[in-house]
């Protein structure tokens, strides 16, 4: 009798096709830095992503597994350190081949707005999906020196949510690494946006959930440069990530 009831609530893991792994070892450069052990728990998260996600693909585009293989690879590289194995209340991933272009007004600032919204490489909705553009997608698992990444940062954007603040903090440990955490990111945020800075490009000094975006993509791209120019935020993003990127890099 337990049996059976245990069989009714019971749902199978999601498995990692073995055909996935070619395609993460040629086109997604991260991959190849990782521990056998980080791999492991990258599989199972991928397997997670690529399965429970509702994929849909804009502008009459056509998705393949290898283009949903490497954004949930990206996507679940963010959650490699964390006890979170998914991303709560992610609607959908919506797709497009390139640029995303949006209807709608688009404040140009200055009380200006414009109805021709620029065309645009990913957004993270609150509590809604996340879009993307797959050459740009594609682009950060391949060439992550350049620094940018469209997964990271929208996917950093959704654990920036996670406590419903959209607000540059994600949720940390306790009162005094949320002080530490805002001491150094915004004196970083502030330097950006005053003199600009040798890691981070202009846009971290758009908002404070700009900053954590960006910060987080040059976190895993550029990781030595980031130790180098900007410790105390290495330091911060190591600890909330739990993951050295710039250990995994022989120098
Ligand atoms: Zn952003």
């Amino acid at each position: 009798m337990f049996s059976s009831i245990r069989n009714l609530f019971s749902r199978p893991q999601p498995v990692f096709n073995d055909e996935w792994r070619p395609i993460l070892v040629q086109d997604f450069e991260h991959w190849q830095t990782l521990s056998d052990e980080e791999i492991g728990r990258m599989e199972m998260l991928v397997a997670g992503f690529f399965h429970s996600t509702r994929w849909e693909a804009a502008n009459g585009f056509q998705l393949d597994d290898e283009i949903k293989v490497l954004i949930s690879a990206q996507a679940s590289m963010l959650l490699l350190g964390i006890e979170l194995d998914n991303y709560p209340q992610l609607t959908s991933v919506i797709v497009h081949p390139s640029t995303v272009r949006l209807r709608g007004k688009y404040n140009m600032g200055g009380g200006v707005q414009s109805t021709e919204v620029p065309p645009l490489l990913g957004q993270a909705h609150f509590r809604g999906p996340v879009v993307l553009s797959w050459n740009a997608a594609l682009r950060g698992a391949k060439f992550p020196a350049a620094g940018e990444n469209v997964v990271y940062h929208e996917f950093a954007h959704r654990l920036d949510m996670l406590d419903g603040v959209t607000d540059g903090t994600p949720p940390l440990d306790d009162e005094e690494a949320r002080l530490r955490w805002a001491r150094v990111c915004t004196a970083a945020y502030d330097t950006v946006r005053a003199q600009g800075s040798e890691v981070l490009r202009p846009y971290a000094g758009t908002n404070p959930a700009e900053f954590f975006a960006v910060a987080t993509e040059v976190f895993f791209n550029r990781p030595v440069a980031v130790r180098e120019h900007e410790p105390e935020l290495y330091e911060e993003l190591r600890a909330f990530y739990h993951q050295d990127p710039a250990s995994r890099i022989a120098i």
